[in-house]
This record gives C-alpha cells, structure tokens and sequence, in this order.
C-alpha cells in the first residue's frame, strides 16, 4: 500500500501499482476539484523534498515530466484522447510542442486603426449577418461588425447557414481575432476567432477569464484537427505554469553564459508564452534566446553521445600504417593527370589517421565526379604497401564491377592483386575467389556485400572501404570492421549531405570533402520538358549522336526487381530502335541482367559501338563513358532531386558540353515543378541537396531513422546550422575534458544524456 495525502488530513491508502499508475509516490498529496460536469478531478502534488538531495529531486523531476496529460488540470478523458493521437501523452510531450508562430493579442485595436496584413484583436457589435454569393457563384457568409470608431467585413466560405444566422445574431457583442486583409476597396477578416460576450459582460472580464489567449503575445500551435488554439493554449498555460519549475537545467553555467542561453525552465516558459521578447516578427523569425536555448540544448546532446561513441572508437586499438610510397608514388606518375589539390588535402587527412594506431573512421564527401575513386585507391594501396588486405564494397553487382575495371587496370601495372567478389559468383569461380581472399593472395578484394558474408574469411583485412554510403545501413559498416582486427573504415558518399546534416548522421566519423571538381569540366545544361514535346527531346539526341557523342535514357525504378517497370524500359528500347533510330544501335541495361549481359551491354556502349543506352537506374553511380554527351531522365518527377542530380552525373564527364533533360507528364503540381526547376538552375549538389532536405526533410532524406538519428523536437537542421556547429563543439570539448563524464559535476549532464538517448547510444552510428 503506498499512502496518499488528501486534502485537510486526509490519506488515502492505495495499492502500489495503482498508486504508480497514476504517476504517485508515497507522501504525495491530491488536491481535489469538481469540474463543470461534476466529475471529481485529483491532481497530483509532488511531496517536496527537504533537503533538496540531487538524486531524490531528480526522481521527482522525471516523474513530474511524465505524468500523464489526463491528470492536467482541465483536461477530461476525451481531451487527452485525443491528445494523445497527436503524440501528446506526457508533461514532457506538452512542453515540447512548440508554437509553430505567435499572434500578438497584446492589445484590443479600435477597428478604424486595423492595419493590414497582420493578425489583430479587436471588440465590436453584429451589424448585419447573411449568406451572399459572389458574381462567381460562390456561397459565402458575411458579417458587418461595429465598433465606435467603424465598421469591418468579417466572411467565412465554408459554412453551415443555420449554424452560422443562430449565432452570429444582430447585437451580440464579442471579442474576435484575425487578420486583416485588403479585397478591391475594402478591409476584411475571414475566419476569425470568436470569443462572445454575455450579455452587459465587461471586456475586462474575459480577458481575465481567458489570460492564455488574450491581453498578449499568444502562441499558434501546429494542432488543429479536433483540438482549438484556444484549448491547447489553456492546456500549455496549465502545464507551464505547474510543471516547468521541476525541470533540471542540465546544461553547466558557463557554458551556458558563454552562448547566452536562458535556463531551460525559463525557455520553455519563454517559447510558450513570451515575455521577454514583444517583437512579433522577432518571435516568427524562430531564432530568439528562448528558442535558440532549447535548440542548443537539443543539439548539445546528440553531439554528446556522437563524441562519446566517437570517443570509444578512438581509443580502440588498431593498426599504425606506415606510409612507404611502394604503390602510391608509381600511380602517381602513370596517371595522366594532377591529383586536385582537394583530393591531395583529403588523401593528407584519410594517411594522418591511418598513420595513428587506432581504428579510423573517416568520411569522405564530394560531389558526382570530384575523383572519390582514387582518393580510395590511394587509401588502398597504403594498407597493401604494409602487407595487409582491402576490401572495398560498391552498392550494386554493376558498380562494383565499374571499380574492379578501374582499379584492376592500374593495380596490375603495380603488381597489386585484385579479385572482385559479388554473390553472382558460383561453384568455380566463387571458390577461387574466397581461396585468393583467406591465403591473402588477393591484396584488394572489391565486391558488394557478398564480400561480407560469414563465408568469406580474410587472411589479414586491414582496411574497409564502403562506396556510395547512404546505401549501406550502419549494421553492414560494423559487420565488415568484424572482419578483420579493427580494421581502418573509409566511407565514400557521392551524396552531397550539407555538412550540418552530414554531421548529424555521421557524427561519429571525420568528415573530409573532395570541395574541388578536376579542372577542364563543363557545367550539365539541364532542361526540364513535357511530354507533349518528347520529339524535340528525340531531336537533341540525333544532333549529340550526329556529332559523334553517345546518349542515356533512363527509366526509374523504384525496386530493381519490379517487372512492370521493366518492361517498360525493355519496351521504350525496342520503340527507339525499331521507331525512332532504326540506324543507330540501342542498348538495354537493367538489374536483372547477368553479370555478363550487364558486362557485354556496357562493354559495347565504352567502346561507342552502341549509341543510346536505355538503362534504368543501376546506372546511378559510378558509370564512367565521358563519350555521352546528353541524358534523357523518364518520369523525372518520380526521382529525389539528389538522385537526379547523382544520374545526370553520368554525363559532363568529358569537356564536351552536356545536356540533361528531365521528362516528365504534365500533371505537376506547382511543388513539383519548382522544385524540378532546381535542377535548372544549379550544377551544385550541395545547394541541389539542401533543396531536396528542404523540400523532403531529413528523415525522408538519407533514411535517418536507420542511421539511429534521434528524432528533433525543436531544432530545424537548415535553420539551426549554426548552432549546431556551435553545440558540437562545446560536446566535444567536454568529452575531451572528461573522458566518460565521469566528474561529479557532471553527473547532472551524464544522466540527461543517458534519458535522451536511451539505448541508441549503443546502436546508433558506429555499429
Ligand atoms: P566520383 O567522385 O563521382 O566517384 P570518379 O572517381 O568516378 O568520381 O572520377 C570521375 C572521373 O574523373 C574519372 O574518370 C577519373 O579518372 C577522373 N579524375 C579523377 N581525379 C582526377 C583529376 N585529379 N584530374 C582529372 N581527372 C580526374
Ligand atoms: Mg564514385
């Protein structure tokens, strides 16, 4: 039995698993109300604890945060309901839902003085109340309001006639809120909010009955289905006012003075209901002190359990490379270019860390053709140069096929062995490959994730190479690390991730970016055209093709197994042949194609044998035919943008001018096509990918869910960019002070950290 206060000395006693559903402790007290309906309602008080002991106040304090919302004050079983579709279960829940914007109601405006363009509160009089129609047709609901100093036009377009005469009756008095617009020659305000006077009732008086939503800036949260701004400011301003006393302010006090954050108690109370900032458009901006307290306080922890993951990895042992030039310096002198000096930086970078005796895990981040595979080559061959194996691993059969080609041409002039390994190797050949990886005869193996299955053993792996990040889930990096002691990771993303996020996702890797294209490329002309003028799309590739260059036309493909989709490529190769170049040679590649199909098909296309390649997107990374002057992309508007921007990579490899052009239906919507306007008007896939980030959020972005990226309440990673950098460095730096946060005074920040990340902090990241 647990023992509860009452009021006027009264316990209660109630059974344990009662007593902590209901969220008590023994020595709470209740305070008990009726409420209009007559229902009892108990509110829980949290016993106080005197002396205030840190680890007693901190259970306290979570228990507080995670009562449920049905015990708030004013809140019935079918408010927290529904609440709780809306993911509101918790104090903590309520407290982070953040206003999407804020009105300012500080003052009620004589009608005659409404400016327009913004939300205004004003008091008035029923004039006139009926439905009308526009010349056009259109039903709609008007209302003349009065006050002493004039008259405005309140309209409402969807609208229950009855509903709306019985209530809006000449006379009655109220108090409304909305903003004011300007249509032809007059003032106007649609839809706005109503709160009615009684009759020969004050102004003064509901102003006071209703202090969340007048008399001040009031928040606007994003909830509207089913639950009023004026309910949910009513509820806030309940939870606010009881619960945000018992939240710990975890972060230290300087750092907090050093970026002039408010307590986190304060920032809640401030976000919610502002007083300190009267700026409405400050407030809108999103970036004042409270807001960007409670954006700091969201990143500060992220980046504290990237740095201590990160941390961890550091002082693993793992292998010291030396560099001694064997391979590296003979490549050098065969190539018949320039390393960039972006691509000289990294490869400075990517050997510091291998030169150190513990596990690297680097990034390594550049655009479609900024030369990613020979900075790893190079990476490569320094582990081959100490004895110990590669192994390096491509999303598709086709791309690692592409890198065995490349990479296979340069290592045999060194004397480098290379044996390529993917899961379309039977019997034989599959045998003689695993035998050359265990004996260590093989000193690169390239492969996809057939090159770590449990079958494949190898004699010495000391580095792991994995291309095209965003396709291989965390779970495969840690798989392939198993695979030898520790082995050195490198991983190569041609997805342009801005930086902010890439710091996120991977903040537990070092980020080095090729920033520097080799010089001599010219920039895609890219198009965007519809369907209705695919001829002249056909024409563009007869001239390229005349001119002696090669085309691409591809076809999207959501899953490489779908046959529909299939079909329809393998249908627009036979159209072009036989309808539209029945001289010229058109080519058919897709992923369920055999290795030696796939081969011969690309094989014909390098040598220009075949001039039109209609491939679907196996294409997307890494093919290499700086012939091909000009992509056609199929139902364009089915792409990211970023993938697009990957596949019309495929093109301007050469100095020859290229062009893109993105087919697609007529039926876009205005999104749509704006955003496929992107495309247009930038080569850049840094911006390119913002845009997509912008457009399709982070989540849906790079599958952050898997990458174990906690879900922001407050922060907006575009806008908060900066004090991002800001928080991580502060992370960082703490951890470095205090290894493990392991000083008492950290133990207020060790417990936070621990609360937020649960048990992600073993899964995320560095599997
Ligand atoms: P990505 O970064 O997209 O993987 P690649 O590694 O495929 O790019 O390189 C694209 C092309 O640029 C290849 O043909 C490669 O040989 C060439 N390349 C790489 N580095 C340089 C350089 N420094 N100067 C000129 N060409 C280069
Ligand atoms: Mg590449």
């Amino acid at each position: 039995m647990t023992i509860i206060k009452l009021k006027e000395n009264l316990s209660l006693d109630l059974p344990a698993d009662l007593a902590e559903k209901l969220g008590l402790s023994p020595g709470d007290s209740l305070t008990a109300d009726v409420d209009q309906e007559g229902r009892l309602l108990l509110t829980p008080v949290p016993a106080v604890a005197e002396p205030p002991q840190a680890s007693l106040k901190e259970a306290i304090t979570k228990k507080n945060l995670a009562t449920s919302m049905q015990f708030i004050k004013g809140i019935g079983p079918k408010l927290a309901e529904t609440l709780a579709r809306k993911g509101i279960n918790t104090v903590e829940d309520a407290l982070y839902l953040l206003p999407n914007r804020y009105e300012d109601r500080s003052t009620i405006v004589p009608i005659a003085r409404l400016a327009l363009g913004s939300t205004q509160v004003f008091q008035g009089e029923v004039a006139a109340a009926e439905p009308q129609t526009t010349k056009g047709g259109r039903r709609y609901f008007e209302v003349l309001l009065k006050d002493t100093s004039g008259v405005i036009h309140l309209k409402w377009f969807n609208f229950n006639p009855v509903f709306m005469k019985r209530t809006w009756r000449i006379g009655r008095r109220g108090i409304f809120t909305g903003h004011v617009g300007q249509y032809g020659l007059q003032r106007e305000v649609h839809h706005p909010e109503v709160e009615w006077l009684a009759d020969g009732e004050e102004i003064a008086a509901v102003l006071s009955r209703d202090t969340a939503s007048f008399g001040r800036i009031v928040p606007v949260y994003p909830l509207t289905e089913g639950l009023s701004q004026k309910i949910m400011r009513k509820v806030l301003k309940e939870v606010v006012e009881r619960f945000v006393g018992f939240i710990s302010d975890h972060l230290p006090p300087d750092l907090r003075h050093r970026h002039k954050l408010l307590p986190i108690p304060d920032a809640l109370a401030e976000v919610h209901f502002p007083e300190s900032v009267t700026d409405i458009t400050v407030l809108n901006r999103g970036d004042f002190q409270a807001h960007r307290t409670l954006v700091f306080d969201e990143f500060f922890y992220l980046e504290l359990g990237m740095a201590l993951k990160r941390q961890g990895v550091v002082i693993e042992e793992g292998i010291g490379f030396s560099v001694t030039h064997k391979y590296t310096k003979p490549l050098l002198q065969m190539l018949p270019f320039q390393l960039t000096t972006a691509q000289r930086r990294v490869l400075t970078e990517i050997k510091e860390d291998m030169m150190t005796p513990h596990p690297m895990h680097r990034l390594v981040q550049g655009d479609v053709g900024s030369g990613k595979t020979l900075v790893a080559l190079m990476a490569a061959l320094v582990a081959v140069e100490n004895g110990y194996q590669v192994a390096i691993m491509a999303p598709t059969e086709i791309l690692a096929e592409q890198h065995f080609l490349n990479i296979h041409r340069w290592c045999e002039l060194l004397g480098v062995s290379v044996v390529l390994l993917t899961s379309s190797f039977k019997g034989k050949a599959r045998t003689a490959a695993l035998a050359s990886i265990a004996d260590g005869s093989a000193q690169i193996v390239i492969g996809t994730h057939a090159v770590i299955q449990d079958k494949v053993e190898f004699h010495r792996l000391g580095m792991g190479i994995v291309d095209e990040q965003h396709r291989f889930g965390v779970l495969q990096r840690g798989i392939l690390r198993k695979k030898g002691e520790n082995p050195d990771i490198l991983v190569m993303t041609a997805t342009p991730i801005p930086r902010t996020l890439a710091m996120t996702v991977f903040g537990d890797l070092s980020l080095s970016v090729i920033d520097e294209l080799p010089p001599g490329r010219t920039p895609i002309e890219t198009r965007l055209v519809f369907e209705s003028r695919r001829s002249q799309v056909y024409a563009a590739i007869r001239e390229e093709v005349n001119n002696g260059r090669q085309a691409y036309l591809i076809y999207p493909l959501v899953e490489e197994t779908e046959k529909s989709e299939l079909k329809a490529a393998s249908q627009m190769a036979e159209h072009l042949q036989n309808d539209i170049f029945p001289d010229l040679k058109v080519g058919l590649l897709h992923g369920r194609m055999k290795p030696e199909e796939k081969e011969a098909v690309m094989r014909s296309f390098k040598a220009q044998e075949t001039e039109i390649l209609v491939a679907t997107t196996v294409i997307e990374v890494g093919i290499d035919v700086p012939n091909a002057t000009i992509m056609v992309i199929e139902h364009a508007e089915r792409f990211g943008l970023s993938q697009l921007h990957q596949l019309r990579g495929r093109v301007g490899r050469g100095s020859a001018k290229s062009k893109c052009f993105l087919l697609t239906s007529g039926r876009l919507s205005e999104d749509g096509e704006k955003r496929l306007r992107v495309m247009e008007s930038t080569n850049d896939g840094f911006r390119i990918a913002e845009a997509d980030l912008e457009i399709r959020g982070p989540g849906d972005f790079l599958g952050t869910r898997q990458a174990g990226l906690p879900d922001f309440r407050v922060a907006n990673i575009l806008r908060d960019g900066r004090i991002l950098e800001e928080a991580r460095k502060e992370a960082f730096t703490l951890v470095e002070q205090d290894p493990g946060l392991k000083q008492p005074h950290h133990a207020a920040i060790r417990e936070e950290l621990a609360r937020r990340w649960g048990g992600r902090l073993e899964l995320a990241g560095v599997a």
